[in-house]
């Protein structure tokens, strides 16, 4: 009797509420509900169907969501969802104050930009990120800070040892770059100043920046000849300065080199089971794309300002000697034996070069396109002020070797793009989709669930972004939603300037920055800060 007069008040309570309309007014449950989609939480765990809730910019709910009320819901239609991709390894600094959008990485589901690689980034950082944030980005940004620019801040491009004062002062630059917010340093020791730096100055950079909690990611002295060498030296930066440590970009140059990445694994490997921690990542193309004068000239001939470069080149037996490197570069390393193999893909003086050959370039010289005279077009171009490059010389065997290795996360060395302008590498457009396409889908190196962790996870871990790379309640709303049957990459090294296919929804912070056709009004991204920074600087 009891039972059934308490049954009859909550039914007279609930038509009350519903006439006054409070259910209606009530505010929604969540922010956005995504649903039915294939859930891939970014650990490598297999997919599982459910739906996701974000509230604000954190995801609330996972999994079975019944009927809740959100202010935006979007129909997964069985879709893959999972965490943004975060990339550990860009050039976006070129042009994420032009186009802050960026749409080339949002359209292929990157959340997260990390730059100041290979060496390289602003001294201090913390004006740039200042503008950064000004600007307002879709994604998210962060930054290391570059060994061979604390260098050249100091000590300017020379090759030189570093006295005991200078070496402070670059400590300093180090300590001041981690306080603002880097999430470690980077080496370029492949590029000028780095290349003229000893691995025991770095060593002494490293420590300081891994006791503030940063790790060492390095572009290598050598990816050619000496590439297990480099590997080696890579390794014992961590080891000896103790840090992690990462080879970023890792592929093999030279037809003469390849097949070396089951030694440079190997090493990997030995160095893990002895604690040091060591990691890769990777851009899947087999071409790499950098200065035409750093690719292709010596390191001692780019000494000190453009101006001294152009007075080695003009003088005779420099110039031979320059000429000489320049040959076997052209011969053995990026040049792959074959001067149509490097394409300009950007160059200020004369913007008509980018995506023309060396061949033809040397051709339009009036000269035979030899490897010779292509070294004599090589020095034309850096004489008059350079230009980047695509050096197509990376072995496919050694891609997929490095892909299959399961330290290995997926990055694309790229820039954020003009959409048009220049002939850009199409790794700037393509490389996370690239991999679910190609790797995934079409040549089955990896699975699915396993891919996604290197895109997400896997570089998250090595930033030691604790709430970012994992679908997961309480963690950040960055998430993408593809369809794994279409996900591709259109991008080509002939016509570069093309979006991605098959992404269908990007959430950066909770708030959708591109809904499968365009980019939204929403400009969420954040500065992220590495482990000491110190917001009251
Ligand atoms: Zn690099």
């Amino acid at each position: 009797m009891l039972y059934k007069q308490i049954a009859f008040a909550v039914v007279i309570v609930a038509v009350v509420l519903a006439a006054a309309g409070i259910g209606a007014q009530a505010p929604a449950a969540y922010d956005l509900l995504i649903r039915d989609v294939r859930i891939l939480d970014g650990t490598g765990a297999p997919w599982f169907r459910g739906d996701l809730a974000v509230r604000g910019d954190t995801i609330a709910a996972v999994g079975f969501v019944p009927r809740a009320e959100a202010g935006v819901v979007i129909e997964g239609k069985g879709q893959v969802l999972a965490p943004g991709f975060i990339d550990i390894h860009t050039h976006a600094r070129r042009g994420i104050l032009v186009v802050p959008t960026a749409d080339n990485y949002t359209r292929q589901g990157v959340t997260t930009l990390i730059e100041g690689p290979d060496g390289s980034s602003p001294v201090p950082i913390a004006p740039f990120l200042a503008r950064v944030a000004a600007v307002r980005t879709s994604a998210n940004f962060g930054m290391f800070i570059g060994q061979g620019s604390v260098r050249d801040a100091v000590m300017g491009n020379m090759d030189r040892k570093a006295t005991p004062a200078e070496i402070e002062r670059m400590i300093q630059l180090v300590r001041d770059g981690m306080r603002d917010g880097a999430f470690g340093l980077s080496t370029g020791l492949f590029y000028t100043p780095g290349s003229y730096t000893p691995t025991e100055e770095v060593i002494t950079l490293a420590r300081a920046a891994g006791a503030l909690g940063g790790r060492h990611v390095s572009h290598m002295r050598d990816e050619a000849a000496h590439v297990i060498d480099s590997v080696r030296e890579t390794i014992r930066i961590g080891e000896e300065g103790s840090l992690p440590t990462q080879i970023t970009h890792h592929k093999i140059i030279g037809t003469a080199n390849w097949g070396k990445s089951v030694e440079t694994l190997r090493l990997v490997e030995e160095a893990r089971a002895r604690g040091v921690d060591v990691t890769v990542d990777q851009y899947p193309y087999t071409a790499s794309s950098t200065s035409i004068a750093a690719a292709l000239l010596p390191k001692w001939a780019l000494e000190g300002s453009q101006q001294d470069v152009v007075k080695r080149l003009s003088d005779p037996e420099q110039r031979r000697r320059i000429k000489q490197a320049a040959v076997n570069a052209l011969k053995n390393e990026r040049g792959g034996g074959d001067p149509t193999r490097v394409v300009i893909s950007s160059c200020r003086w004369d913007p008509s070069l980018a995506g023309k050959n060396l061949a033809e370039i040397t051709r339009g010289l009036g000269m035979e396109p030899t490897l010779e005279n292509a070294a004599e077009a090589a020095m034309h171009i850096v004489e008059r002020g350079g230009a980047q490059g695509i050096f197509h010389a990376v072995g496919e065997e050694d891609l997929q070797r490095i892909l299959r290795f399961p330290l290995t996360m997926i990055a694309s060395d790229g820039e954020v793009t003009v959409f048009g302008k220049d002939a850009p590498h199409p790794r700037s457009y393509g490389t996370f989709v690239r991999v679910l396409g190609v790797y995934v889908r079409d040549k089955q190196v990896l699975r699915l669930e396993e891919a996604v962790r290197r895109m997400t996870s896997l570089p998250a871990m090595r930033l030691g972004l604790a709430g970012r790379g994992i679908i997961r309640p309480g963690m950040k709303a960055d998430l993408v939603l593809f369809d794994p049957q279409r996900v591709r990459d259109m991008a080509t090294f002939e016509n570069p300037h093309q979006y991605a296919e098959g992404i269908a929804w990007v959430v950066v912070n909770g708030q959708i920055i591109f809904d499968g056709k365009a980019m939204t009004a929403a400009r969420p991204g954040r500065v992220l800060y590495g482990p000491a920074h110190d917001s009251s600087r």
